[in-house]
């Protein structure tokens, strides 16, 4: 089978109907790189940069940082990169920068909130980021952003880092675009809000769903309810990409959800046009692409919201694929 897929890695993401479909990777690691390009991917939707951070007592100085990133920008040229700023806390432990103890690690001083309370680490991370963008198209992307101000607060900074690379001389791309991950259900509420301010969305829908359902994504005792066409996900998503595309912003998604045929579908039938993977994932989720008539998706769309339960969406899903293909 895996060898089948195969023939799916050079072909382009397009659906039956001519619908073109970005597909794009999520590195977790360096190494991930090169594979992910040979895989197919368009591109870095989602480059987990706590990589760089794990495992060791100092965290990494600008020059390295840069290294990194100058080496995933040129295994993907000319297709852009999206950095994440550090995103630890809750699952995500680095010793040295996260609290040991918190009661509550998900809910806690994590991700944007430890990089804005501690600016340092943050300043430094996009130093070398927009260093990085001199040589190649980079996107920059601020995690679990639950609110305006938060927003607001990174792009002040943001625009100091710039200032301070201008008087030092160091080219960037100073319209690099700037974006989010919709990953809490405040940011679901005010996507309409955020859109005016950020350049794109994306969702990460591995904490959204664990936020939204009230879900530990990482206990097992609890796994049973976690469930992604929960239809309060599916408006979820309905509402966040109805957002994107009435602000004219990007939108993508970067969560398992989108590596996963029959959740892909669902985000195709719900306007998605952009979905972030483990690069394993691409041949498999373009391969139904390329079966899929985007014509059927409004029909669908509406089907799929009408329903109530998880078991509801998953029943409906699979008569319309039965019927589709
Ligand atoms: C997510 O939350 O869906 C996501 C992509 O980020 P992470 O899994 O790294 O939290
Ligand atoms: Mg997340």
């Amino acid at each position: 089978y895996q060898k089948q897929l195969q023939v799916y890695r050079d072909l382009p993401a397009c659906t039956r109907d001519g619908a073109s479909i970005r597909l794009q990777a999520n590195l977790e690691f360096l190494q991930e790189a090169e594979p992910a390009r040979r895989n197919g991917a368009e591109g870095v939707g989602l480059l987990r940069t706590e990589f760089m951070y794990m495992a060791r007592q100092q965290p990494p100085d600008e020059e390295e940082q840069l290294q990194a990133y100058r080496q995933i920008l040129a295994s993907f040229r000319p297709d852009p990169v999206t950095i994440r700023t550090l995103d630890v806390g809750g699952d995500k432990f680095a010793s040295g920068i996260c609290l040991a103890d918190e009661a509550n690690p998900a809910m806690g001083l994590r991700s944007i909130r430890l990089s804005l309370w501690e600016q340092r680490l943050l300043r430094q991370q996009l130093r070398a980021i927009l260093r990085a963008s001199a040589e190649g198209p980079v996107r920059l992307m601020f995690p679990m952003i639950s609110g305006l101000s938060e927003v607001r607060q990174c792009r002040a900074l943001l625009d100091e880092v710039m200032a301070e690379l201008r008087l030092e001389g160091h080219p960037f791309d100073a319209r690099l675009p700037v974006g989010i991950m919709v990953e809490t259900p405040s940011a679901v509420f005010l996507a309409d809000v955020l859109a005016e301010e950020v350049d794109f969305f994306s969702i990460g829908t591995n904490d959204l769903i664990q936020y939204c359902l009230a879900v530990d994504r990482s206990n097992e005792h609890v796994a049973y309810l976690y469930e992604p066409f929960h239809p309060a996900i599916l408006r979820a998503l309905t509402r966040v990409a109805d957002a994107a595309h009435q602000a004219g912003i990007g939108l993508s998604v970067c969560g398992e959800m989108a590596g996963e045929p029959m959740f892909s579908i669902v985000l195709l039938a719900l306007g998605y046009r952009e979905l972030s993977m483990n690069s394993s994932g691409i041949s498999r989720v373009k391969k139904l692409v390329r079966q899929w008539d985007s014509h059927s998706n409004s029909v669908l769309r509406e089907t799929l919201l009408r329903q109530k339960t998880a078991a509801d969406v998953l029943r409906c899903l699979q008569q319309q694929l039965a019927s589709a293909f």
